[in-house]
């Protein structure tokens, strides 16, 4: 139902009418969000997962319709104001730092030509890279019914179906993303059964290959915080640790600045003035939420720039509703 309604959602977006509407909110620019680009069957998987993949085929897709409707343009380029004036300037970016933007995306953003950037989370380049939003549907996949007690409070969620599992996941994903990261680890311990954690090495980037995207002309790196935590949930002198390690982290690898960050999550409730005023102390030029509000290209903006998600279910033709204000206009992020 849910992909019905989108396609009939960026149906109406593509015509004149959501053309027309769209114009309220339309911006000169927008950053899209990407995380992982995956082969067809793996891609399929993902659904049941996390949710954070596009197909190869559709990124292919995507890129091709971006580089004929679209001037695609490096963070640099946006935060200097260095944009088109005619045409739509988008910038792509990727989350998290998933082996897979080098081995999948990378190819097809060098041969469209496109620029994009990469947000890091520094821990998962030390080896730690556990990734509670994959552990979660892994925990739940293997079982019919969920029954903990949690600070006090009985959870009873019923996973007899994907749609119920999927409906616990997002629960529980409330509930963590309510947590600072004791809270969080401790109510992560508590779903594990006290058993160690799983890790995720092969799906992220390693040190190396981080340096190997960053080589590419076209490739920017930016920062993701060390731990990959809701930095609204913790206390100043750790959100300020946050996003100044893993800076640190990153240029010492490198060996140059970096000056572009994303919010983990970076929805309203997850990154706000604080952290804003704290990225811009730390010396970040810029900062990107996911907040799906028009782009106004002013300077203060510059550390609270709003995104645009493209999410397993996107398709090419879905980015004219995403690029002209339709879906920004009625606050749709599918
Ligand atoms: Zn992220």
């Amino acid at each position: 139902m849910e992909e019905l309604l989108l396609r009939y959602f960026y149906g109406v977006g593509r015509s004149p009418v959501g053309s027309i509407l769209g114009r309220i909110t339309r911006s000169r620019a927008y950053v899209l969000t990407y995380h992982r680009v995956l082969p067809a069957a793996e891609h399929a998987r993902e659904r049941g997962q996390a949710g954070l993949s596009v197909s190869v085929e559709a990124f292919e897709e995507q890129m091709s319709w971006l580089a004929a409707h679209c001037v695609c343009l490096s963070l640099d380029d946006l935060v200097s104001g260095n944009v088109s004036t005619r045409e739509r300037n988008v910038v792509i970016t990727f989350d998290d730092g998933y082996r897979d933007n080098l081995t999948h995306a990378l190819p097809v953003l060098q041969r469209y030509g496109v620029p994009f950037a990469v947000y890091c989370t520094t821990r998962f380049l030390t080896g730690d890279c556990t990734m509670w939003w994959y552990e979660i549907p892994g925990l739940l996949d293997q079982r019919q019914a969920l029954d903990f007690t949690w600070r006090g409070r009985r959870y009873r969620l019923a996973l007899g179906s994907s749609n119920a599992k999927l409906r616990a996941f997002r629960r529980i994903r409330a509930v963590l993303m309510s947590c600072d990261a004791a809270q969080q680890a401790d109510l992560l311990d508590v779903l594990r059964g006290h058993e160690r954690p799983r890790t995720y090495e092969s799906l992220c980037l390693s040190a190396q290959e981080v340096r190997e995207l960053d080589r590419d002309p076209l490739c920017t790196i930016g920062a993701h915080t060390v731990n990959h935590d809701v930095l609204a949930n913790q206390d100043e002198p750790t959100c300020r640790r946050e996003l100044q390690e893993s800076k640190t982290f990153l240029e010492q690898l490198l060996d140059h600045r970096v000056d572009h960050l994303a919010y983990p999550f970076g929805g309203k409730a997850q990154a706000g003035h604080r952290e804003f005023q704290l990225a811009k102390d730390v010396g970040f030029r810029s900062a990107v939420t996911m907040v799906n509000r028009p782009l106004k290209m002013t300077e203060e903006e510059a550390l609270a720039l709003p995104r645009q998600p493209v999410r397993w279910l996107t398709r090419a033709q879905d980015l004219e509703g995403k690029l002209n204000g339709w879906s920004t206009l009625c606050r749709v992020n599918g």
